[in-house]
């Protein structure tokens, strides 16, 4: 589905006031690749708490930097920790190797990305694309069932790079045909990033080098402003604990507006240590934190108040103590699973996916606009071509009735013509096809060498790409492209058309 505000474009301007300085511009003036999109409606004037996630929502990571160092770190684990090769530190980890969405056949070695409808298309095996046959014996004669240990999801920003290692390490590993044990490369590499994360091996260059790291993104402070003046409460909820949240969230937003003292002064309660997904199942308690210290306080929470920091918690208490009903929440998050899928199945907050990678590629399908044009008309010309080919076929098939009825004469005549008219709507009907092929690899090239853009696979949304339909309510790609909005505004979603309707 998604929505745009392509059709408010259409609408003549109000009194000609649009465009005077001092006015707030109207949201079509926003370029696509900065506006919040629509999958269900939500009336922003319902909304009275706004929650944020901070590790990739508010804080908008340098990409590069990160897998760099993630890699870095994770590889020097493998070596210390886990007895791999020096020489796996050497090799080049090339970042477009992976994208968000994809999945880890752990049994296999390949990486390989699903459609809506669960059919496996691209697959990775090291840094090998597995041929059509390959793929058919692998994922086509049984459902592949997602929901096996023998699965991962890449579903995180942070879990890019383990996709990158893995499938260079599967391909360095079986140079000349030697045998690998992939599952335990899998285990390996997860274990050595979840560490690296963990022991604040991470966290601690990240502290040291902020700039080098975290986008002080300029429009945040006035965002949540705009947010907080229109009379919601605002939160963080985040699965980062204090000493880090408190480093990033500084440096994001301390100083920047006069009114706010500092980044706590802008937000109602704060969460850290969340461990969503559990925050949304499970019953731990909140505990309060000391702010100086971070240490644990031994009074139980009774109630949630501004100015302090807590720890752990879960949904229910979270909705008894803050008072307000989940209706009324809007979450806004990164993680399609621990922030969006799980929030969505356990409670009725509505959400908001920040997907980073829009922003690139809306600027990449803003350049191929005239490719994706003659592409749709090749479809277009295809399905026409063969409902043609169908028909004439038909008659084909008459005509040589009527010849074999009549002996040679006038049909047979006919029945010639009509054949030499199939033939030249096959020949049609192949060079578009082979068009449509050179210009699908062209367009899907320019997203990503390896697999195509992040939200589709061909013709179909990927699965990725199906979940954030199904699961937030808004995306955009980050958070401050709600400021273009008016915090009180009815996000409409476009009418959600099945192939039969009008
Ligand atoms: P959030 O997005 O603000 O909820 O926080 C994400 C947190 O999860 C960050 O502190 C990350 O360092 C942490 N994280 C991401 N991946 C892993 C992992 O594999 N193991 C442990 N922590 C992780
Ligand atoms: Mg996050």
């Amino acid at each position: 589905m998604g929505s745009t505000d392509d059709d408010l474009s259409r609408i003549p301007s109000a009194a000609g006031l649009p465009g005077r300085p001092g006015l707030p511009g109207r949201p079509f003036d926003v370029p696509r690749k900065k506006r919040v999109f629509v999958n269900r409606n939500l009336r922003m004037d319902q909304i009275e708490l706004v929650g944020f996630d901070m590790d990739y929502t508010l804080a908008i990571y340098i990409q590069a930097e990160m897998e760099r160092l993630s890699i870095e770190l994770t590889l020097k684990k493998l070596v210390e920790g886990r007895g791999y090769s020096r020489e796996i530190l050497g090799l080049p980890y090339p970042p477009e190797l992976a994208i968000r969405g994809l999945m880890v056949d752990r049994a296999e070695g390949n990486v390989f990305k699903m459609d809506r409808h669960g059919h496996v298309g691209r697959v990775l095996h090291g840094l090998r694309a597995l041929t059509r046959e390959e793929r058919s014996t692998l994922y086509r004669r049984q459902r592949v069932r997602l929901a096996e240990p023998r699965y991962a999801w890449i579903d995180t920003l942070f879990a890019l790079p383990e996709a990158v290692i893995y499938l260079r390490l599967v391909d360095w590993l079986g140079k000349g045909g030697a045998p690998v044990d992939t599952d335990r490369l899998w285990s390996d590499v997860r274990a050595s990033i979840d560490e690296a994360h963990r022991d604040d091996s991470l966290k601690s260059v990240i502290k040291a080098e902020l700039a080098r790291f975290v986008v002080v993104d300029p429009d945040l402070p006035a965002t949540l402003h705009k947010l907080r003046s229109s009379g919601k409460r605002l939160f963080v909820l985040t699965n980062s604990l204090w000493d880090y949240t408190d480093a990033i969230m500084r440096f994001l937003l301390d100083g920047k507006l006069p009114a706010y003292a500092s980044w706590r002064s802008y937000f109602d309660i704060v969460i850290v240590g969340g461990k969503k997904p559990a925050f949304f199942t499970d019953a731990a308690p909140f505990v309060e934190l000391d702010a100086q210290t971070g240490a644990p306080l031994a009074e139980p929470v009774t109630a949630l108040h501004r100015g302090r920091v807590y720890e752990g918690g879960n949904l229910v208490s979270f909705e008894e103590l803050s008072g307000t009903r989940g209706d009324r929440v809007l979450y806004v998050g990164d993680h399609i699973y621990g922030d969006i899928v799980r929030a969505k199945r356990s409670s009725v907050w509505r959400t908001c996916m920040v997907v980073q990678e829009l922003e690139p590629e809306l600027a990449t399908a803003e350049r191929l606009a005239p490719k994706l044009r003659e592409l749709e008309e090749l479809d277009r010309k295809r399905r026409n071509l063969d409902a043609e080919i169908d028909y004439q076929n038909l008659v084909l098939k008459s005509l040589q009735r009527m010849a074999e009825e009549a002996g040679a004469g006038p049909a047979d005549l006919a029945k010639r013509r009509a054949k030499a008219g199939l033939d030249d709507l096959r020949a049609a009907l192949r060079d578009a096809t082979e068009r449509h092929e050179q210009l699908e690899d062209e367009i899907d090239f320019a997203f990503n060498a390896h697999w195509g853009p992040t939200l589709k696979e061909g013709n179909e949304k990927s699965r990725f790409g199906e979940q954030v339909e199904d699961y937030a309510c808004l995306y955009t790609s980050r958070v401050s492209n709600l400021l273009a909005y008016s915090p009180l505004r009815y996000f409409r979603a476009p009418r959600d058309k099945m192939p039969h309707e009008l």
